[in-house]
């Protein structure tokens, strides 16, 4: 399968992404990995993207593609992948349209207000990076990692303020690009979150048997 995956910032794409990962062998690609991979290999693309990051400049939509074919040429073809962080703006959809044929949208709706008391109560540890959450993912003891004994602290951006910030620019982002698939007929498999407390397991099982229906799973 060739697919896309939305959704807001803190909507649970990690935890989407890494199941079809581990179910479907499916390759996700992370657009902001994918960058700092590119910049590491130093080849001549990975040095035209490290000029424009090392600038703080964007990297324009020509050399995004060039980075994008590049890495889903490696994708197994039997497999497929699911891209997460791209594409952000219809010219990059365009880009993208050139390279390959999407399948497939996978959205994410998840409420603001849920998203908010989610972010707010994220932990993580400073060692190990293990992510907690002190309303639904306790550690055992308070304040300290399960894994590795580190001490858990919130991130600075993890306020109320900043996050309804980055929920307005993802909308604005993302509505345009929703309405660019819709209008090519691509399938949307949507998985909505109703309360906090939903375990995100069963909705992506949902989401598992809506893609077999498609037959891209
Ligand atoms: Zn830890």
């Amino acid at each position: 399968m060739k697919a896309i995956i939305f959704g807001a910032p803190g909507a649970g794409k990690g935890t989407y992404s890494t199941r079809m990962q581990n179910q479907l062998g499916v390759d996700v690609i992370a657009m902001g990995d994918i960058f700092r991979e590119s910049v590491k290999q130093s080849t001549p693309l990975g040095k035209k993207v490290k000029s424009y990051v090392e600038k703080g400049a964007l990297v324009p939509d020509d050399v995004v593609g060039e980075v994008l074919k590049e890495r889903l040429a490696k994708v197994p073809k039997d497999k497929g992948f699911l891209l997460d962080g791209f594409p952000r703006t219809i010219e990059q959809a365009d880009t993208l349209e050139k390279i390959a044929k999407i399948d497939v949208i996978l959205q994410l709706d998840v409420p603001d207000e849920i998203i908010i008391q989610r972010l707010t109560s994220r932990r993580l540890c400073k060692n190990c990076g293990t992510v907690y959450n002190i309303r639904f993912l306790k550690p055992k003891k308070e304040g300290v990692c399960d894994k590795c004994g580190g001490e858990l602290y919130q991130r600075a951006d993890d306020n109320e303020e900043v996050i309804k910030n980055r929920l307005q620019v993802y909308k604005t982002q993302t509505e345009p690009l929703i309405a660019y698939y819709k209008k090519k007929k691509v399938p949307f498999i949507v998985s909505t979150t109703k309360s906090i407390d939903s375990p995100p397991e069963p909705m992506v099982e949902a989401m598992l048997s809506e893609l077999k229906k498609l037959k891209l799973a």
